[in-house]
């Protein structure tokens, strides 16, 4: 056991007695003072809570006159519960009930004697792991979710609320939103961190400005781990969005007016493949494939077959609303056949591929684009991935091209989050999220629903509400949403409802695989779809939902 020592000039005695007594039982590291000048007792407290909440060390001690200043330092630190303690029961107690693990004590307070006593009973006692012990242990945790932003209730109350509405939302509903997750604290805590602070036009080792070391070693950690979790070259983190990391990879290959293969939007493809609305397809010439009418699935030969007509410069796959596997083998085929770029984002999936549970594109697309906030369920950004031969054009395109200033904290936290998808954990997380969303399917398209593709591979599916029951998806969604079940209305291939209005609800399960939820929850839920569309006009049914699913939601608490 590994117990990090500290005090101010008022504790260095008792401190030297300590050290000197638990020495043989404990591997001690004295962070100071070594003598009793006057000196500031938070800074041994920040180096003893630091090797606590780094896991450097087991255990802290913490001396003072009156040990309090001690502990409110330290307890300023995430995995730090320091405890002041004055007597054996109260220092059992804390390690039991409250798992305490950095022990105050104040020298005017107890002897030594007694202190060694203390001392002794605090890092011998184990932690009560009983369940209510627990739950209260988590409490003090979970407050953070809140406590992070806290100053705000001071500084800006405004903008405080607008978070804690979010806080209370995301605690008491169930998203099914298939392009969102929930991210980490840890990568919520680099995103918000001060590496905002700085400019740093360029790339690592090649910044215009100085003073960019910090942020070098935070992109190049991004750069690196992104390459090797996904097997890719070369990797550009800079993008700041979905949307961005597209352009540039059009901006880096060809010219306005070239033309560009892709699946058209109402058919599940993105705004950024050729919408008449958005900059790609104003700027090029956008020829939409679509998917076949009977299977709704991608028909590859008739894919060949179109673009050995239209000979695109690219061929883009990847889609904002497909549920099927896609063959990235066969389009490489296809793009070679046709002598074209091969691009294929996989914003949507780019975490089942982390995982191993979608096949990935990297190995044969010349381009391989995400965003870093969907199933990955990292920060809000946008990342690509490409061949060595097009590093330099890339780049190019993404600085000085079309972003100035790269924003840093939010590559840290996209750092953050590909360090978690090299755990076994999260790669289990990913077949997970696949079959939480096949078992909520199932239960849906048992209950009659016609389900596009007749099902789905990944972590969303769509529900042909139209054909099924004569609604909308705008009017589902809405039904749902007062049943506090959180999904979008979806076009589906071939729609003949407008946009705004829709046939289809696009359901996706890796939000709530996150909050820790399997098969049979994914079953209730399911259940309740159907429930609250049998009838969407039956209120009755809606509060009855949301009032079981609010206690559902509640035993699968958001990170
Ligand atoms: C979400 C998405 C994007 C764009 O993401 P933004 O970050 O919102 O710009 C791009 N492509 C596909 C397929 C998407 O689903």
């Amino acid at each position: 056991m590994k117990v990090a020592i500290g005090s101010d000039h008022g504790g260095v005695e008792l401190k030297a007695e300590l050290v000197k007594a638990l020495s043989s039982a404990y591997e001690m590291t004295d962070f100071g003072p070594a003598d009793t000048t006057s000196c500031d007792y938070p800074d041994y407290a920040i180096a003893v809570a630091k090797a606590v909440a780094s896991g450097t060390a087991d255990f802290g001690i913490l001396i003072c006159r009156s040990g309090i200043g001690m502990s409110m330092t330290a307890n300023r630190f995430q995995n730090v519960r320091a405890a002041i303690c004055a007597n054996v029961e109260t220092a059992k107690v804390t390690r039991q009930h409250n798992g305490a693990n950095v022990l105050c004590l104040g020298a005017d307070a107890v002897a030594a004697d007694l202190a060694l006593e203390i001392a002794k009973a605090f890092l011998s006692t184990p932690v009560d792991e009983s369940e209510r012990h627990a739950r209260r242990r988590w409490k003090i945790e979970r407050a953070q979710r809140l406590s992070d932003c806290s100053g705000l209730m001071h500084d800006d109350p405004e903008v405080f609320a607008a978070i804690e509405a979010q806080t209370k939302q995301e605690d008491a509903e169930i998203n099914l939103i298939a392009s969102e997750n929930t991210s980490s604290r840890a990568c919520r805590e680099a995103a918000g961190s001060v590496l905002m602070n700085k400019y740093a036009e360029g790339y690592p080792g090649k910044r215009w400005y100085s003073g960019c070391l910090p942020v070098d070693a935070a992109e190049e950690l991004a750069r690196t781990r992104a390459c090797k979790l996904f097997g890719a070259d070369h990797a550009n983190v800079q993008p700041h969005c979905g949307s961005a990391a597209n352009m540039a990879v059009y901006f880096a290959t060809i010219k306005p007016g070239d033309t560009i293969m892709s699946l058209s939007l109402d058919q599940g493809g993105h705004l950024s493949h050729g919408s008449p609305v958005n900059f790609s397809g104003k700027i090029y010439n956008i020829v939409p494939y679509t998917v076949d009418p009977k299977t709704e699935m991608l028909d590859y030969d008739a894919m060949e077959k179109q673009a050995m007509e239209v000979k695109p410069k690219i061929l883009l796959t990847g889609a904002s609303a497909y549920p099927r596997t896609i063959d990235f083998k066969r389009i490489r085929e296809i793009c070679d056949k046709v002598g074209c770029i091969m691009m294929v984002d996989m914003a949507h999936i780019a975490g089942l591929v982390a995982g191993g549970a979608h096949p990935s594109p990297v190995p044969y697309a010349d381009f391989v684009t995400t965003t870093t906030h969907k199933t990955l369920g990292g920060p809000r950004g946008g990342m690509v991935l490409c061949k060595e031969q097009w590093a330099k054009a890339l780049d190019s395109a993404v600085f000085p091209g079309m972003q100035g200033g790269p924003l840093e904290n939010i590559i840290a936290a996209k750092a953050v989050m590909f360090r978690e998808w090299m755990s076994p954990e999260k790669k289990g997380y990913a077949q997970q999220v696949v079959k939480n969303t096949a078992a909520m399917c199932k239960v849906i398209q048992d209950r009659g629903y016609r389900i596009v593709s007749g099902g789905t591979d990944n972590h969303l599916f769509l529900v042909d509400v139209k054909s099924s029951k004569g609604i909308t998806g705008k009017d589902a969604a809405a039904a749902l949403d007062a049943a506090g079940i959180i999904v979008n209305k979806n076009t589906i291939p071939f729609d003949t409802e407008s946009p705004f209005k829709t046939s289809g609800i696009r359901v996706g399960a890796a939000s709530a695989t996150t909050r820790g939820m399997k098969e049979p929850e994914m079953v209730k839920i399911g259940t309740w779809i159907a429930d609250v569309l049998d009838d969407i006009t039956n209120t009755e049914v809606q509060a009855r939902v949301k009032k079981e699913a609010a206690e559902l939601v509640a035993n699968f608490p958001v990170p």
